[in-house]
């Protein structure tokens, strides 16, 4: 392999790019990316940089310790397997002997009407960030449409800044992948930090003249916001990869190695991504979470070095955190794939904890509540997921947990 082509310059692009180069690649690198920007890290978008805490260069992901040539401010418009070229949208066209995507995902936006209304934002980008902070510091009253984790992440900045929020999301509770405890204990933290939660509401439109003024729900009530934040969830950035004949829906179909089906020269990494993994009994998932991207960047980095049949799986559980207020939320394994969530330990005081989930009589992940060390340990139990039941039994006995007696809820 002479040429590696790397689409997509985030996280999971720039995490392959660094570990080709260190796995001993030396020949021609190129990372194209859509956005302006050299690689930078997603996570304080809705956290530190709205708040205003970090500015962008302590966002910025570093980026000039290995030898590439970056393609920045111009998008991969078509791939042409047939002649092996990455043709870009100012029509130029690079040749590959290997290539990793890694186009990620996108804010999915406000499809109905008053979507093109100033103070309409979504957050995925730097860009969007920026221009939703400034939007901020203006001190508008605060409508968030859909209560996911992007949702909630910057209803609490935008609450730790004193302004008016009102969290709007069709579903029952917050955050549905918690499950419908830990979603009522969701709702109850932001509503004791004073944001008005309307839920079990969907938004029927958005009005205004030029300016949005109000958000109309569903049930015919006026949510008056002078910004509304549009955290509708993501879709992956696959519309060009159309004509490839590369699989692509949902995502990038991928077997465990992120080899693209069908073709063992492309690898994929991070939201993007499809994959079978163990925990889903096999079937295919795909996961948007920091630490997903990153290792699987370095794991398709490595593996495209490799000829196919010695590229090793990927199979770690998946990890995400979510920072609300004082709290830290980290979710490990899938969680969200259990046909029960159960309190598996908790400190006598409530305020740190961790959920399980069983499917088919097994752990499949848990959800810890301020309980960060305890990850470890569910780390290692995920890799051969044990009985549910048992797994109680021994956490009842183990001093290492949490403290309080496992009750069950
Ligand atoms: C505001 C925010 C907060 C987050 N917070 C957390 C958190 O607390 N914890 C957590 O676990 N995860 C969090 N995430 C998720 C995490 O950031 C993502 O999972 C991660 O960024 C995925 O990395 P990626 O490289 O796969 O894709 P992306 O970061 O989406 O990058 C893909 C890149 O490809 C570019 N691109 C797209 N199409 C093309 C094309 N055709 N040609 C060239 N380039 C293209 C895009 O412009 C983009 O720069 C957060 C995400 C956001 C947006």
């Amino acid at each position: 392999m002479r040429q590696l082509v790397i689409v997509g310059a985030s996280l999971a692009g720039l995490r392959a790019a660094q570990a080709a180069r260190t796995g001993g690649f030396d020949g021609d690198l190129v990372v194209v990316g859509e956005e302006v920007h050299r690689p930078y890290t997603r996570p304080p978008l809705s956290k530190e940089l709205l708040a205003g805490e970090h500015e962008a260069e302590r966002v910025v992901l570093p980026s000039d310790t290995f030898d590439a040539q970056w393609r920045l401010g111009v998008p991969a418009a078509r791939l042409d397997r047939a002649r092996r070229r990455v043709v870009l949208a100012d029509g130029d066209e690079l040749p590959y002997d290997r290539l990793i995507l890694a186009t990620g995902s996108r804010a999915r936006r406000w499809p109905g009407p008053g979507g093109e209304l100033e103070g309409v934002h979504v957050l995925r980008s730097l860009d969007d960030a920026i221009a939703l902070r400034a939007a901020l510091e203006r001190r508008p009253r605060v409508a968030v449409v859909g209560a996911g984790f992007i949702g909630c992440e910057v209803a609490q900045t935008a609450r730790k800044q004193g302004l008016d929020v009102t969290l709007i999301d069709i579903a029952p509770t917050p955050m549905l992948p918690l499950g419908p405890q830990l979603g009522e204990w969701c709702a109850a933290l932001h509503s004791d930090h004073g944001v008005d939660l309307r839920l079990g509401t969907g938004v029927a439109a958005l009005h205004g003249t030029g300016q949005v003024e109000a958000v109309e729900l569903t049930d015919g009530t006026h949510v008056p916001a002078d910004v509304v934040l549009v955290g509708m969830g993501a879709l992956p950035n696959t519309e060009w990869l159309a004509g490839s004949g590369l699989q692509v829906t949902p995502g990038l179909q991928c077997d465990a190695t992120l080899t693209a089906i069908g073709d063992p020269d492309i690898l994929g990494a991070g939201d993007i991504v499809s994959w079978p993994h163990p925990l889903a009994g096999g079937d295919a998932i795909r996961i948007e979470h920091w630490t997903v991207a990153a290792e699987q960047g370095q794991h398709a980095g490595r593996n495209v070095l490799l000829p196919a049949q010695e590229r090793k799986p990927y199979d770690q559980p998946p990890y995400f955190w979510s920072d609300q207020y004082d709290t830290k939320i980290q979710a490990l394994g899938l969680p969200g794939r259990a046909e029960r969530l159960e309190l598996l330990e908790e400190t006598e005081d409530g305020s740190r904890f961790v959920y399980g989930g069983e499917r088919d009589g097994r752990l499949v992940g848990v959800i810890a509540i301020n309980a960060a060390r305890r990850l470890g340990s569910y780390r290692m139990a995920l890799a051969d997921p044990p009985d549910f039941a048992d797994l109680r039994a021994r956490l009842a006995a183990d001093e290492k947990a949490l403290g309080a007696p496992v009750r069950t809820v």
